[in-house]
């Protein structure tokens, strides 16, 4: 008994589907119109292999779209008729551009094989095609031919038959068009979901991108379904907001977004023996991803960022110092001195929220600096460049960009990571992002290497950190990849947009997005840490302590505070700190990392005479920043030997890099993995890191004779 194949040529004009077609059903050959419309219908027959093939030649087209009555034809046929298999044949020496029908097919839903014909013309114009790579990157099967030498013509129907017996459907690879485009597409698909006749004949997502093309057949349809006008009103919100953002129509960015898949594909699948290449993002991509070039550019991209983000944020957060300090003083001269309430709304209140404040600018500087690079198009490039990179730890390029925002805050970053299509790849990237050092950590170094190292040195040890962190990350998601999670890395394609100068807009918005996340932080958990912490460090409240140093160093060490860096202190022994102050900062770091230097003032100010010091706030370049640094460098232990020395104040740099993402990331990250298993897993893992790098640093410097 033999089974029926209905098989469909489809392709761009001159890619040599009739050759094809010709070579394949010889004289079995059949031309009439497609049903309604005078477009000549090839058909063709033959046997193979036990099969009876019914070819079809549509007609040669650009794109699924409704411009053409040739492209309505092609689409309809697949649509209606659904071919058991549709062949995509493409000019492989004209490869980007053919591409662009094959990305819509794969959309579309259809059966797919790519036959990439006229491989002897790619070939002579220097094309190295790998075609096994592009087959997995694009989760469809591919052929290449030579049609006109009948090459691989039996492969086709081979193929074919392959993809009809295999009970398993390829994973076809999504096309992301960008977060904010795929987040629009989602709405309208939403819309288009509850006519379900609709969702019947085309993909929900499909008609839904459709629809933002304008395209007109498509809208001929959804005008005729009950749901019309909620459909329409959700593609008129999403169209609206594509423009506002991008400043341009919805067509041309999903066009643009469309090549820029093909593009990365591309680029990772094909190799020139010489360039020929021709538009402008493309010679700019010939310098900027250079294999020799791209990552010193790269790099010094980013150094220059951050020189950027520090050198703009100064006077902003002199500014906002300066504020929460008049504020602190002027709210504690109207308030009854030496009161609970006044300790309370001035240090606790004014205090802790002013020196979240501080770091605002910085915060958000980053997220600037990021957004740019991002909307220009070159991070898309810089994470391709260390794509290669991040395979050899188990990853994929595409973790790169939420990894390079955790240096602004976890939070954004770890949202991020929704545009990683692999659980797995996701996960293991959620579970590094707390070891970028994140904004918020940043005053903790300034304070330690500002009381232990030269200011010549400053830059270099603050560099040394940030690169511990990187270090340190690299090796948790090789481990986490390897052990915990593994699974074979899926295949990606990295988009590769044409660079565009972002627009103002775009960038706010994303600002907007990610600095919002923190605001609610900085109103919410840091507030309360911030009360908590206060509390802590002040209660029992001894009213009766003389206000001299003695009494108020003896007040803090016998508050709950005082008690509970005591008790853990002895954990810390190994790694050469002995500071319960210090372990007072832990706790409060988990609140949000940026409690732990107002922690510490707050409580070396009382050994260093009293409370009242203390005014509202303190950003890293305040006097009692100062005042505090000479606190730490003059403290003592028992035996009179200084508490910190430039070794262990790194190991202590190292410890609050790396431990304890704060409260907000861990409650991020309960929703973002739905389960309380990975939160769990990351306040274990990242204490029991950093209390080992703390500890290797600490005895490993000894050994070397470091001090
Ligand atoms: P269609 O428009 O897709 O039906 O393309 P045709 O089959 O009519 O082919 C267009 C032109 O390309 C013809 O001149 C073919 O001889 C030529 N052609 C087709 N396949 C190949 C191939 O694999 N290599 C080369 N060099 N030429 C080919
Ligand atoms: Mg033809």
């Amino acid at each position: 008994m033999s089974r029926n194949i209905k098989l469909a040529l489809a392709g761009n004009p001159n890619a040599g589907k009739t050759t094809i077609f010709n070579n394949l059903t010889g004289l079995r050959q059949h031309v009439g119109n497609y049903a309604g419309v005078t477009v000549e219908k090839k058909e063709g027959f033959l046997s193979h292999r036990g099969y009876n093939f019914t070819i079809v030649d549509l007609p040669g087209i650009y794109g699924l779209s409704a411009s053409s009555i040739d492209e309505i034809v092609a689409r309809n046929f697949i649509v209606e008729e659904k071919p058991d298999v549709v062949i995509d044949v493409i000019d492989a020496s004209n490869l980007e551009r053919n591409l662009y029908l094959a990305v819509q097919l794969m959309e579309l839903g259809a059966p797919l094989i790519l036959a990439l014909n006229m491989a002897d013309m790619a070939q002579k114009q220097g094309l190295s095609i790998d075609a096994e790579k592009l087959s997995t990157l694009l989760g469809v099967p591919i052929i290449m031919t030579v049609a006109t030498r009948r090459v691989a013509m039996q492969d086709i129907l081979d193929s074919a038959i392959r993809l009809i017996e295999s009970k398993s459907v390829p994973v076809r690879t999504r096309i992301h068009y960008g977060r904010e485009v795929d987040r629009l597409i989602d709405r309208t698909t939403e819309a288009v979901l509850k006519d379900p006749a609709l969702s019947r004949r085309y993909p929900a997502r499909w008609i839904s991108i459709k629809l933002l093309e304008q395209d007109a057949e498509v809208l001929k349809r959804v005008m005729e379904s009950p749901f019309a006008s909620t459909i329409l009103d959700a593609v008129e919100k999403s169209s609206e907001a594509i423009r506002g953002l991008f400043g341009d129509d919805p067509e041309t960015i999903i066009a643009e977004r469309r090549y820029s898949f093909i593009s990365g594909a591309c680029e990772e699948a094909v190799r020139r023996s010489f360039e020929q290449r021709h538009d402008i993002s493309d010679m700019i991509d010939t310098i900027l991803l250079n294999r020799l070039l791209g990552l010193p550019i790269f790099l010094l991209l980013i150094w220059l960022t951050f020189k950027f983000v520090f050198y703009a944020s100064e006077p902003m957060e002199a500014a906002i110092e300066g504020f929460f300090g008049l504020l602190g003083r002027v709210v504690g001269g109207i308030l009854p001195a030496a009161s609970p309430l006044r300790s309370l709304i001035v240090d606790g209140v004014i205090g802790g929220v002013g020196s979240v404040l501080v770091f605002i600018p910085v915060i958000f500087l980053i997220f600037f600096a990021m957004s740019f690079l991002e909307d220009s198009g070159y991070l898309a490039r810089a994470a391709f460049l260390m794509d290669k990179f991040m395979h050899k730890i188990g990853l994929h390029g595409r973790s790169f960009i939420p990894m390079l925002l955790g240096f602004g805050c976890s939070l954004p970053a770890i949202m991020a990571t929704r545009t990683i299509d692999d659980e797995r790849d996701r996960l293991t990237t959620i579970l590094v992002i707390p070891f970028m050092s994140c904004g918020a950590r940043l005053p903790i170094y300034v304070l330690f290497i500002g009381a232990f190292f030269p200011e010549a040195q400053a830059g270099n040890i603050l560099f040394l950190i940030y690169l511990t962190g990187i270090f340190v990350a690299v090796i948790m998601a090789w481990i986490l990849r390897r052990y915990l999670l593994r699974g074979p890395a899926a295949p990606f394609v990295m988009e590769l947009p044409p660079y565009r100068i972002p627009t103002l807009r775009a960038i706010l918005v994303h600002i907007w997005e990610r600095g919002t996340v923190y605001l609610k932080k900085a109103g919410t958990v840091i507030l309360a840490g911030a009360v908590i912490m206060w509390f802590l460090s002040n209660f029992p409240w001894y009213p009766n302590f003389s206000d001299n140093r003695n009494g108020e160093m003896k007040r803090m060490e016998l508050s709950y505070a005082g008690r509970i860096g005591k008790a853990i202190m002895p954990v810390f022994h190994p790694s050469g700190i002995h500071d319960w102050r210090l372990g007072v900062g832990f706790v409060g770091g988990f609140f949000a990392k940026e409690i732990v230097v107002t922690t510490l003032g707050t409580l070396y100010a009382a050994g260093a005479g009293g409370r009242l010091r203390q005014s509202g706030c303190d950003g890293w370049k305040g006097e009692h920043n100062l005042s505090l640094r000479q606190s730490l460098r003059n403290a003592v232990r028992q035996d009179g030997t200084p508490i910190y020395t430039p070794l262990i104040a790194f190991s202590v740099m190292v410890f609050f890099l790396l431990y304890l993402p704060c409260i907000s990331t861990v409650a991020i990250i309960r929703r973002e993995t739905n389960s309380w298993r990975w939160p769990v897993f990351t306040i274990l893992y990242t204490i029991a890191v950093a209390w080992v790098a703390s500890f290797l640093i600490y005895q490993g410097g000894k050994l070397l004779g470091l001090k």
